[in-house]
């Protein structure tokens, strides 16, 4: 039986009348971007995360893109960010026309390490973009407080992470921005690219919404440049069928994880972090395979039509695009080893326990034999 790494087939299905009532509401509302489905899933969507303003935008990606911009960071300032990241963290601060400064991560939880933070700030650095990886969110008091220290802002990607906790607080209410993606492999997934930007600050959600829509302001006068981020009011629609379900859904996720847990623990590997003052939303299991084993697993699991991905194959602090930066192999070791020996597994709410059985067979299979 084959196993995906995702899928949304079985979701859609279960909510399809109601998808499909949004989808008549809006496209006889004629209101398609932006306009009162966006407002309505915006409302919802700062309530569940515990914040006092969320902006819709077109994507995670736009969210950070945006974020940077409304904080006016630009030519000459410095972002701290993770290496072991998707590529719109790094790509944002550059296309901002700011450097990305690459810190290495924390060797069990594959997040930013606070620790290294010191030796990375400059007069230069503005801000500190972690990413809460996988879905675990990141040791946020001590990057707040060297935030603070030096008058930095924070800005929390919580893309993987909607509704995970940390020492009691929901990620995205923490920093002074936060920024998700409802790209369709996120725990709450549009049906399309979608995204917003969290904050409880009124004046930055003001630039944040003049900012989606080019920064234009009343008669056609623009003072600070933004982009065309806006969100479609489809999305929205859909996404406020989703809402309601995400807690359940990631309860299920947290139940398969720990079967999983349990299941593969005895195995020669590592499963994820676990610790009481954080709540894991478990976006992806990923499991470490030391000593040259993960590609080895990766393509036994494949021949036998489990899905898995490496996330990320590649350290950005080693992408040719950001060669002139001057890193080099050693520079981060252990965002590198990480990005050789990490594997996620399949993980969906839907999934059964007959293909988590399947999925665990596998690996066991792997390193026992049969
Ligand atoms: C989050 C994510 C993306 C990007 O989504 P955006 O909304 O465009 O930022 C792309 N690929 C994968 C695998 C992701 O997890």
């Amino acid at each position: 039986m084959p196993v995906p790494l995702t899928e949304l087939t079985r979701q859609h299905a279960a909510l399809e009348s109601e998808l499909r009532a949004a989808f008549e509401e809006v496209s006889t509302s004629g209101q398609l971007i932006l306009g009162p489905h966006v407002r309505r899933f915006e409302k919802e969507l700062a309530a569940a995360c515990g914040v006092q303003h969320a902006v819709g935008v077109s994507s995670g990606n736009d969210a950070i893109l945006l974020a940077l911009l409304a904080l006016g960071i630009g030519p000459g300032d410095e972002v701290i960010t993770t290496s072991l990241a998707y590529l719109h963290l790094a790509e944002s601060i550059a296309r901002v026309g700011a450097t990305p400064v690459f810190a290495d991560i924390h060797p069990r939880t594959f997040n930013l390490d606070p620790e290294t933070l010191p030796g990375k700030i400059t007069d230069k650095t503005r801000a500190i973009l972690p990413t809460h990886i996988f879905g675990l969110p990141a040791d946020l008091d001590p990057i707040q407080k060297v935030a603070a220290e030096h008058g930095l802002k924070v800005i929390e990607d919580c893309d993987m992470a909607i509704g995970a906790g940390y020492r009691g607080r929901v990620v995205g209410s923490i920093g002074d921005v936060a920024t998700l993606s409802f790209y369709p492999t996120k725990n709450l997934a549009a049906l399309g690219d979608a995204g917003a930007v969290l904050t409880n600050d009124a004046s930055l959600a003001d630039r944040l919404r003049r900012g989606r829509v080019h920064g234009l302001e009343k008669n056609f006068l623009v003072r600070d440049l933004g982009g065309a981020f806006r969100l479609d009011g489809l999305q929205a629609a859909f996404l406020s069928v989703k809402l309601p379900h995400l807690a359940g859904w990631t309860q299920r996720r947290r139940e398969l994880a720990e079967r999983y847990n349990k299941l593969l623990g005895p195995l020669p590997l590592t499963t994820p972090f676990e610790s009481e003052d954080y709540e894991h939303v478990y976006n992806q299991y990923v499991v470490r395979v030391r000593s040259g084993g993960r590609e080895p697993l990766r393509l036994h699991l494949d021949a036998l039509g489990v899905g898995s991905r490496v996330y990320y194959p590649r350290p950005l602090h080693l992408q040719p695009c950001f060669e002139p930066l001057g890193y080099h192999p050693g520079s981060l070791p252990v965002a590198e080893k990480a990005s050789s020996e990490l594997l996620a597994l399949p993980i969906f709410p839907e999934m059964t326990r007959e293909e988590q059985d399947e999925v665990v067979d596998a690996v066991r299979d792997f390193f026992l034999g049969d």
